[in-house]
């Protein structure tokens, strides 16, 4: 069971998820349970360490970051005692929960599960702090925003858990945030690989490397509400969205005699920024020089567009950068400027990615056309596209997200009705 930072926001809430836990553990199950941070509390403490050194040192901010969940797994050790129940945290190091040493970005490498097994076996429900391992240098280390949702998922799969439930603050994984679209339906089931997709171009309720984890290991998971009532579906009856391979989801529509959307959901990204190199030389080569050193320094770059050739064989190329690294790729770019022989660069902080994902589109064609105009009829202008086999994104002015993310749920028919 993971809860998020909502679910682990104040003594009041914890005390609803221990309940939860209790019963779940009521129920014959051996539990472990990983928490995230109090809600705000990892921004807070983001915030310290820019105020402490704006330069920080990585493996000092994992020290003050994975503090947030130490609080809350302690807490809700100590909650779940006063219930009755048998329980103690394990933190990162003490499992341990081994990863590679890239602060702040740690990938888990493997967990040691002989402990944990054991303790479980005594009938002593586990308590873990998310987002948080132990370097190869012996380090503590954390996992990158939101990191806690794969945490769970590599706990579930080094103790071979029957299911990973997810526990947050809505019921399931929408058609589209249903913050942004109150017409927004849940899913009973979503693959993998549409999951992945969605979560990778924004759909935060998974962490992106979560879902390609349990993907990889084969792990169960269900994202459900934590804010429910005692009589409420236990989650044995599945009453969230699970995330199930291929075979599985042809199975559940069979049985629910329910056809295949071709769009399962849409999503939207308001962090990423826009960089254009005016004036590259069109020659082999070119590209490879404006790349390669973004690669070097971990920037991960999304949308790409070079545009057509002008005179004197000259072009522009346009991409995508997180916004987070934006001030870094710039002065990376800068640097290399003779090298790759661009004449100016423009960037823009104030756009956003909306992407449509769907299995489906592998089959049909037509998706990207629908988009389009729906966009157009609403006199939203696209300024750049990319597609995969199963996804769609454009980039548009900021100011247009919400709407956009509405026009396009409407044209999809995705609307739930009343
Ligand atoms: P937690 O703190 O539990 O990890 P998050 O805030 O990380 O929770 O993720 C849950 C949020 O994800 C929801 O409150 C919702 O606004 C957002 N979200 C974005 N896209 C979707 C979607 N397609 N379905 C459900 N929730 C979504
Ligand atoms: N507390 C961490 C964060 O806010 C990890 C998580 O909640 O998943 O990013
Ligand atoms: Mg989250």
């Amino acid at each position: 069971m993971k809860f998020g930072g909502t679910s682990m926001a104040g003594t009041e809430r914890i005390r609803r998820v221990a309940n939860l836990v209790r019963r779940q553990a009521a129920n014959g199950d051996e539990v472990a349970v990983v928490v995230s941070a109090m809600a705000g509390e990892t921004d807070r403490l983001v915030n310290f360490c820019r105020e402490a050194n704006a330069l920080y040192d990585p493996a000092e901010y994992d020290v003050v970051v994975a503090s947030g969940e130490q609080v809350t797994a302690g807490l809700l050790a100590l909650t779940l005692q006063s219930l009755g129940c048998k329980a103690r945290s394990w933190l990162g190091w003490q499992l341990p929960v081994h990863t590679v040493s890239a602060h702040a970005k740690a990938r888990i490498e493997d967990i040691e599960n002989d402990a944990l097994l054991e303790s479980l076996k005594s009938g002593t429900i586990a308590v873990i702090p998310g987002f948080q391992g132990v370097s190869s240098e012996g380090r503590i280390s954390t996992l990158g925003r939101g990191g806690s949702d794969t945490s769970a998922v590599a706990v579930a799969a080094a103790i071979d858990a029957d299911r990973c439930d997810i526990y947050t603050d809505v019921d399931g994984v929408y058609t589209t945030d249903p913050r942004i679209v109150a017409r927004a339906r849940k899913q009973k089931a979503v693959t993998y690989e549409e999951m992945l997709e969605l979560a990778s171009v924004g759909a935060k309720v998974l962490q992106t490397r979560s879902v390609g984890l349990a993907m990889k290991e084969g792990v169960r998971v269900q994202v459900l509400s934590s804010f429910v009532d005692d009589d409420a579906t236990p989650a044995d009856d599945l009453p969230g969205t699970m995330i199930v391979s291929e075979e599985e989801m042809e199975r559940i529509l069979e049985e629910s005699d329910m056809e295949r959307q071709l769009v399962t959901g849409i999503a939207h990204d308001k962090n990423e920024a826009k960089v254009i190199l005016t004036r590259v030389p069109d020659k082999p080569g070119a590209v490879a020089h404006i790349f390669e050193p973004l690669a070097e320094a971990s920037i991960n770059v999304d949308m790409i567009i070079q545009n057509v050739g002008r005179d004197k064989g000259e072009t522009d190329v346009t991409f995508t950068v997180p916004q987070a690294d934006l001030a870094r790729a710039q002065a990376l770019l800068d640097d290399k400027r003779d090298e790759i022989g661009f004449n100016r660069i423009i960037t823009d902080s104030h756009i956003s990615k909306i992407s449509v994902v769907g299995v489906g589109m592998k089959s049909h064609a037509g998706v990207a056309s629908t988009m389009f105009r729906a966009l157009s009829e609403r006199g939203i202008n696209i300024q750049a596209i990319s597609t995969s086999e199963i996804k769609v994104s454009v980039m548009i002015d900021e100011d247009e997200t919400e709407l956009a993310v509405r026009v396009l749920h409407t044209a999809y028919g995705l609307d739930a009705e009343d």
